[in-house]
């Protein structure tokens, strides 16, 4: 386990207590070798624990030199974190179209996670404060009642075909379904790889749509079992080769061939239960915030206006860990709110109750669809590291992360909401930022933030006054 005291990295302590010593590439390169030095990393049957307590209060280049040695991470990987490499305008050119250069973001590490009884470092991507405070101490609470119990659906995808212009919508249906094993053989005939590694085709269904603005269709589905891609480009040549078949055996004409978003084949649980005196404040008892937590809960799940909110900050983290992994984030927010939405009315994507013993009890069930080969996980060098870090060996375990990880960031929020409320924090970050932003740095930033909280004035103008009237 990595003790958290600094005299673990004499080496880096002894080039860098400012993170600006690494914007250059020689001093980058020093720190690279003392975590060299560093005792090799242990094998992922050994992988120690995510419990690192201080992991905020070190420096950003002590934080990597952690984070790399927990991750077993290579020279040319530790790099990509510190911004020496990383996406390249050259690589970005292949991604994109009219590509002019590239745009960074912070990748922050989430602490604390007990998934299924392994430890994991959480890599998110992220431009909001507290985003990856919130998932860490959220995280240690569950952590307090055994961490997270997940599971997942195995990763099928629905392609849908829009059949239009058939005399009889039922009889093309039920001419669809006598050739059923000819499309699916047809469908696993575009891709071998997947095929191959135990996916493809696995079922096609049938949905006639009677009532639409352009009289009535039948929409096929296809579900293809995408194995560890997200899916989108598999099942969509596979849609378009069923296409033609389709309209022959139905005489009907196909418009759409294209992947559905709403992935509820694909779904994955994350649970958690945390015993009442884990989240007792100052001012609460554990009962009260376990019954604020229910309550706050019980707000979103009757108003669409609080479950929009409240599922922002569900998003906040998965939307974080899906774009570290180089994944496709509006695919997972069309996913997730249309889940939101099956009952025909929005709703909280998740659940809070107190169980009989006056443990909080939370669940959040999701769509993710996610992968780890295929669109830009495997182009893009961060999201390669980010990856790595996560240890996560398929698309189902890196989905079942980032339920546990929406559930993580679905609790700070809701615990800040029903004790202290969260402009606390807020506040404190927006200070930091503003004395930032009013040319503060080391010691007199921190004294401008403390007089900024402590007067109630947390304003640019009143910043950059307390700058002037310090500095003199
Ligand atoms: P992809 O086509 O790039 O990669 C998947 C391919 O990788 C498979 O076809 C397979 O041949 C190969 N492969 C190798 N090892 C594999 C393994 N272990 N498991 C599965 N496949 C393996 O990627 P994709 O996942 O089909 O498509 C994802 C991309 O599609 C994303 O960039 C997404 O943004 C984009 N997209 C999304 C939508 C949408 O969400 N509506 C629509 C179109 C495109």
């Amino acid at each position: 386990m990595l003790a958290a005291s600094g005299d673990l990295w004499p080496e880096l302590i002894a080039f860098e207590s400012d993170s600006r010593v690494l914007s250059t590439p020689s001093a980058a390169h020093l720190y690279i070798d003392a975590v060299q030095r560093i005792k090799r990393p242990m094998s992922d049957t050994q992988r120690p624990s995510s419990r690192l307590p201080g992991f905020f209060k070190r420096s950003l280049a002590e934080r990597a030199a952690i984070v790399s040695q927990w991750a077993g991470l290579e020279t040319d990987e530790q790099t990509v974190l510190l911004g020496i490499s990383g996406l390249t305008p050259n690589q970005a050119e292949h991604m994109i179209e009219n590509v002019i250069g590239t745009y960074t973001l912070p990748l922050g590490i989430a602490v604390n996670f007990l998934i299924n009884g392994r430890d994991y470092l959480i890599p998110m991507v992220v431009e909001e404060a507290s985003v990856v405070a919130g998932a860490s101490y959220a995280a240690r609470l569950v952590r307090a009642g055994g961490g997270f119990v997940t599971s997942s659906d195995d990763p099928v995808m629905i392609g849908q075909i829009q059949v239009l212009d058939v005399d009889d919508v039922y009889v093309a249906a039920g001419q669809v379904m006598a050739i059923k094993d000819r499309l699916l053989a047809e469908a696993n005939s575009r891709d071998p790889v997947i095929v191959e590694l135990g996916g493809g085709a696995r079922d096609v269904e049938v949905r006639p749509l009677m009532e639409t603005p352009a009289g009535p269709m039948l929409i096929v589905h296809l579900l293809y079992d995408v194995r560890d891609a997200m899916g989108a480009n598999t099942v969509n040549t596979a849609c378009e080769h069923l296409a033609p078949i389709i309209e022959e055996v139905t005489g009907g004409r196909v418009n759409l061939r294209i992947l559905s978003n709403l992935a509820d084949r694909r779904l994955a649980t994350a649970e958690c239960t945390i015993p009442p005196d884990v989240l007792a404040t100052d001012e609460l008892s554990g009962a009260d915030v376990v019954r604020g937590i229910v309550e706050a809960y019980a707000f979103a799940a009757a108003d669409p206006y609080r479950a929009a909110t409240h599922n922002k900050g569900v998003m906040n983290g998965m939307d974080a860990v899906c774009i570290a992994t180089g994944n496709d984030w509006r695919a997972l927010e069309a996913g997730a709110h249309a889940y939101a939405a099956r009952s025909g009315r929005y709703t909280s994507m998740s659940e809070w109750w107190a169980d009989g013993e006056g443990n909080l009890c939370g669940r959040l069930k999701l769509p993710v669809a996610v992968g780890m080969v295929g669109g830009a996980t495997r182009v893009h060098p961060t999201a390669r590291v980010a990856l790595k870090i996560l240890g996560v060996s398929s698309a189902r375990e890196l989905a079942e992360v980032m339920v546990a990880v929406g559930l993580a960031q679905n609790l700070a929020a809701i615990r800040a909401l029903a004790t202290t409320g969260i402009q606390a924090g807020h506040m404190r970050l927006h200070a930091r930022q503003l004395a930032i932003a009013a040319g503060a740095s080391g010691e007199l930033l921190q004294r401008v933030v403390e007089a900024m909280i402590a007067e109630g004035a947390i304003r640019l103008d009143r910043a950059q006054e307390l700058v002037k009237e310090l500095r003199g």
